[in-house]
């Protein structure tokens, strides 16, 4: 089959023609039909991230149609169409049988740790797949799997209520879905926090309040002095951290997704204990949520504008140039691989 490989980090992906995967019997063999371009693979190309071993194809936001499957799987058959849960996870540890699998020991992400879906075809589990309904495109169902599933997961630990007013931090891939699902949760509020004019413009445009500025004083004077039950940082610093943090009402919730090195600093007594507030980390998401997250979509309070994804090729040349797009971009447009039939 064909399949695009990383074989050498810091060195663009190559071409390849590699061996059709053989499958195991609880095993599902996936024609890829569209897999996301994310982020987190121009980290693993420019050695950011590490991988476990090379050469590796890449991808793992993932949807397409079951080719072959293992004969101890029963919930998909052959033309069914799915979309895949990226961590493989063993099902036997003590975190995987409390359903907190994103903390399995032997949990290894598809695209990472194992080969991913920038080829023609996908080994999986059966565990990881799951029918995707037929009013959701492919290309939808591939990048819903990482920062929309995510996003659901961070609203979902953050126990968001309908009514909550929320405060979210960084409006790209993650703060997109989030600002969407949010509203979908019932939440008229939802200031969203960013420092770049265009998306400030659409946010308005969406619905929501665009907060540029302070955003602790800005939130505390829109709030009538109360601050939000429910903040998102999505951006990963120090700072923005502390004002989710600072922004937050009596019992406020900040759920805190972005990734950084930097220590953080709270003045525990006005910021936490006074307030009863939570500082709550959010780490992948699960594959139990991911059915909700269909469930937005089909409903349509989970949307992806047609402008806003763009399909390539598998082709190296074409997802060299995707992740270079990915490595400076900061808006909200996708870039989806649909493999030519
Ligand atoms: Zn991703
Ligand atoms: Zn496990």
């Amino acid at each position: 089959m064909r399949a695009v490989q990383l074989v050498q980090v810091g060195k663009p992906l190559e071409d390849a023609e590699v061996a059709l995967p053989k499958i195991g019997s609880s095993e599902v063999l996936v024609r890829v039909a569209a897999c996301g371009i994310c982020h987190s693979d121009a980290h693993y190309r420019g050695g950011i991230s590490a991988i476990d071993r090379l050469p590796l194809i890449l991808g793992h936001e993932v949807a397409g149609l079951v080719e072959t499957v293992g004969e101890e799987v029963a919930h998909v058959s052959p033309n069914d169409r799915v979309y895949v849960h990226y961590l493989v996870s063993c099902g036997r540890c003590d975190f995987c049988l409390r359903g907190h699998e994103q903390f399995c020991v032997k949990g290894q992400m598809i695209g990472k740790h194992r080969d991913g879906g920038y080829a023609e075809f996908i080994k999986v589990p059966g565990r990881n797949v799951f029918l995707l309904p037929d009013e959701i495109p492919f290309e939808h169902g591939a990048i819903m799997m990482c920062s929309s599933a995510t996003a659901l997961h961070a609203l979902n630990k953050a126990r968001v209520q309908s009514g909550d007013s929320v405060a979210i931090f960084g409006f790209g891939g993650l703060g997109f879905s989030a600002f969407q699902l949010a509203r979908a949760f019932g939440c008229r509020e939802v200031y969203v926090v960013d420092i770049n004019p265009a998306k400030l413009a659409s946010i308005a445009e969406a619905g929501g309040i665009a907060i540029a500025g302070d955003p602790v004083q800005q939130i505390r004077e829109a709030t009538g002095g109360k601050g939000v039950d429910v903040s998102i940082e999505l951006v990963g610093s120090a700072i923005t951290m502390e004002q989710a943090v600072r922004c937050l009402g009596i019992f406020g919730r900040a759920a805190l997704v972005g990734l950084t090195a930097e220590s953080m600093s709270v003045l525990p007594y006005t910021e936490i204990i006074n307030k009863e507030a939570e500082i709550i980390g959010v780490s992948d998401h699960l594959a139990a949520e991911l059915p909700a997250l269909m469930q937005f979509a089909c409903s349509g309070a989970l949307r992806f504008p047609q402008d806003t994804l763009r399909s390539v090729d598998l082709d190296a040349v074409q997802i060299n140039a995707a992740l270079d797009a990915v490595e400076n971009s900061t808006d909200h447009i996708r870039t989806v691989i649909v493999p030519r039939v």
